[in-house]
């Protein structure tokens, strides 16, 4: 069997024909939110319906990190090398600081709690880009259901001035984000309305150097399954979830290839020492695929 499907000849130079998607650790109900720690040479991410986040290393297996995390999702690390976690029981977004004590940096907008930020993203000049689509607040599965008080938007949050801002406002549930590799574009995920037939797609928006945001254009729309998560290589690729496994879209909106994955996939994440295997969350699993290209995330 092939644990790749090439659609276009150039997704080819991206994978290895001997290097299989790994089962690395199993027996979770729904994980997502994976995030590389290249310093400690292991893997965080969230058992969602399991209010924990685990600890993957190659050295040791897996373990908790954090218990209760609040039904924590999406995280990503910021340039100082703090994790930044979304949470959906406490509906917000925290930093752990280097000494272990938590801060919140967003709960609310309008004076109004958030809905429960499920995808995170930090750029280059430290602001904190979040989406706050409702998933986490519709049943007790993910957090606990609740009443909606605000709309489902991508925030931006700017520590020099603390204040937060809503960016892109024109989706039903925002999911997965990304930037480019210069920072000019942000590719944002329609996951739609989890009960409906609603707009389920990827949209890429324009960013100014003030971070202001344009009118977003479409991308590229996963089938089979939705863009829950993705991250972007160094050359612009974006490799996101779908239903049947890790969907390859050129800088284009092309889909190149496939990594097969037997399970639902949730999120990805490069790590390892020169970012270039592939970390797949996927519903019960973590998997890993070494990959011919490597990860921009940083750091
Ligand atoms: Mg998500």
């Amino acid at each position: 069997m092939s644990f790749f499907e090439i659609i276009d000849p150039v997704f080819g130079r991206y994978v290895l024909g001997n290097a299989p998607v790994k089962q690395l650790a199993t027996g979770f109900d729904w994980v997502e939110g994976p995030v590389w720690f290249g310093d400690a040479n292991c893997l965080l991410f969230s058992d969602i319906p399991n209010n924990r986040i685990m600890r993957w290393s190659p050295d040791t297996g897996v373990s908790t990190y954090r218990a209760p995390s609040h039904f924590a999702n999406g995280q990503t690390r910021d340039r100082e090398g703090r994790l930044i976690t979304c949470e959906h029981g406490t509906r917000r977004v925290t930093r752990t600081e280097l000494d272990g004590h938590i801060t919140v940096i967003a709960d609310q907008f309008d004076g109004k709690p958030l809905n429960s930020p499920n995808d995170v993203v930090v750029k280059s000049d430290g602001t904190i880009w979040f989406s706050d689509p409702h998933y986490g607040i519709m049943t007790n599965y993910e957090g606990f259901k609740a009443e909606q008080e605000n709309p489902c938007v991508v925030y931006c949050f700017d520590p020099r001035d603390d204040s937060l801002t809503p960016m892109v406002t024109d989706m039903n549930c925002p999911n997965g984000l990304a930037f480019s590799a210069d920072e000019s574009q942000l590719y944002v995920a329609d996951t739609g309305r989890m009960f409906e037939d609603d707009p389920q797609h990827m949209r890429v928006y324009p960013v100014a150097d003030d971070n202001s945001v344009g009118e977003g254009a479409h991308f590229h729309k996963i089938a089979p399954g939705v863009s829950d998560g993705f991250r972007v290589d160094v050359d612009g690729n974006v490799w996101s979830s779908a239903a049947d496994g890790v969907h390859c879209i050129s800088p284009e909106g092309k889909l190149l290839g496939k990594i097969l994955v037997p399970e639902l996939v949730s999120n990805v994440c490069f790590g390892g020492r020169a970012k270039h295997e592939l970390y797949i969350t996927a519903t019960t699993s973590l998997y890993r695929v070494t990959l011919v290209t490597n990860g921009l995330q940083t750091p």
